[in-house]
């Protein structure tokens, strides 16, 4: 053996010390990315899932007067639960980014669907305005988005939805063709109007879009349509309050004798938002810009309209993205909607009714403030990044830092 060689046995003993470290080494550095990667999908669960849960969980039905019992059957299940949701704007293919379309549908859909699941409503009406580029989208994107629309907004048989035209769906009235309308009403079986009885409370939907009063064809029809509604309506009522109907109402079918509740996108005339109030009314900026008839609300002339024909008990409308509430002559409230989607908004919400015949009783509930998630996922970021540090021993004072790199120098 030549002198200063290391005898056989030590080396092969020295080798596999080696080999036993690389592999502790290597195990080490393993169980450390597995603990880094559990705590990346236990954030994804919690700000994708989980916090639509916890934050749809503290909302509840309202309490509604119950008027007094007439059969012994009347209870809490004569109320209707009903959900009210707006402009969900599902981005087109023209000016949607897939990024955001991604993200936003995937909001709109956990929200959707956990509501459901917690909630349990008998039925959801969607004000309007449920796709951004219905107005110009060509039939294959067309129904591209509807596939989508149909994937999120998914329900079981117990629970109805049903859709109001807005004009990101067939257009304002200046573009609003007989195709874009026929095609909406292919999927949601909603044109000029239409009336929606359930549990003794009647809904009237309302083509707001074709409310422009200038006599042209589907004007004309959603016209001639509401006005045969309203009709209906009031024969019913006079029934009702004077034991007798008038001739013009011989032979007209009977409906419950309760004021409707209008749903339509445009809200009702209105000079601006400047009376409203709220953490989810509009921006300071936004509030004293006077609203142009037919464009952000509808005309004072076809607002009377309405409130004539129908003398509704409440009016829900969607359209301006932000909340109000705004009593029409005296005493018919109208609830302006948000909007449920966060491309929208900081704070989306859609309201909760408790509804009979006679009485209503409305709730808030307020969705995930984005900034709130967006909050999270910079704290988990730093915590993973302060992890890491620690783990390649950076945080060590620069004494034992530089220890550190010599001793990893002499290793070498
Ligand atoms: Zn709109």
């Amino acid at each position: 053996m030549k002198e200063g060689a290391l005898p056989l046995g030590n080396n092969f003993s020295m080798r596999s010390d080696l080999g036993t470290m690389k592999i502790l080494h290597l195990k080490k550095r393993g169980c450390f990315l597995l603990k880094l990667l559990c705590l990346v999908v236990l954030m994804l669960i919690f700000c994708e899932f989980l916090v639509y849960y916890v934050v749809i969980l503290q909302c509840h039905w309202p309490e509604v007067k119950i008027e007094a019992l007439r059969s012994s059957r009347q209870s809490s299940a004569s109320v209707l639960k009903a959900m009210f949701l707006s402009d969900t704007h599902l981005l087109g293919e023209i000016k949607g980014h897939w990024l955001d379309k991604l993200r936003r549908e995937w909001q709109m859909e956990r929200a959707f669907q956990t509501a459901l699941s917690l909630l349990e409503p008998d039925i959801v009406f969607i004000l309007g305005d449920v796709f951004d580029e219905g107005k110009w989208s060509s039939s294959q994107a067309w129904a591209d988005d509807v596939r989508r629309f149909q994937k999120m907004f998914r329900h079981p048989v117990r629970t109805e939805l049903m859709v109001v035209v807005g004009n990101h769906d067939i257009g304002f009235h200046y573009e609003m063709t007989p195709y874009k309308l026929k095609r909406f009403a292919k999927v949601f079986n909603f044109t000029s109007g239409k009336l929606i009885i359930r549990k003794g409370v009647n809904f009237v939907m309302v083509n707001s879009v074709a409310l422009d009063g200038d006599g042209c064809t589907i004007c004309s029809r959603a016209e001639a349509k509401l006005m045969k509604l309203s009709h209906k309506l009031n024969c019913s009522q006079q029934v009702r309050e004077q034991n007798h109907s008038n001739k013009r109402c011989n032979g007209m079918e009977q409906l419950p004798a309760s004021e409707p509740i209008l749903l339509q996108h445009y809200p009702l005339y209105r000079r601006s938002d400047a009376e409203c109030i709220g953490e989810d009314s509009a921006l300071p900026e936004e509030k004293n810009i006077p609203f142009k008839e037919k464009y952000d609300v509808l005309s004072r002339e076809a607002s009377q309209k309405l409130l004539w024909w129908f003398h509704p008990r409440l009016i829900l409308s969607g359209h301006t993205h932000s909340a109000c509430e705004v009593l029409h002559n005296g005493k018919i409230p109208e609830i302006s909607v948000p909007s449920f989607s966060w491309r929208n908004r900081n704070n989306p919400s859609f309201i909760m009714g408790s509804i009979t015949p006679t009485d209503f009783s409305l709730y808030k509930c307020f969705l995930p403030l984005e900034s709130r998630v967006v909050t999270i996922y910079c704290i988990a970021g730093a915590l993973l990044g302060v992890l890491i540090l620690a783990h390649l021993q950076l945080f060590n004072p620069p004494f034992y830092f530089a220890q550190h790199l010599i001793r990893k120098h002499k290793a070498v």
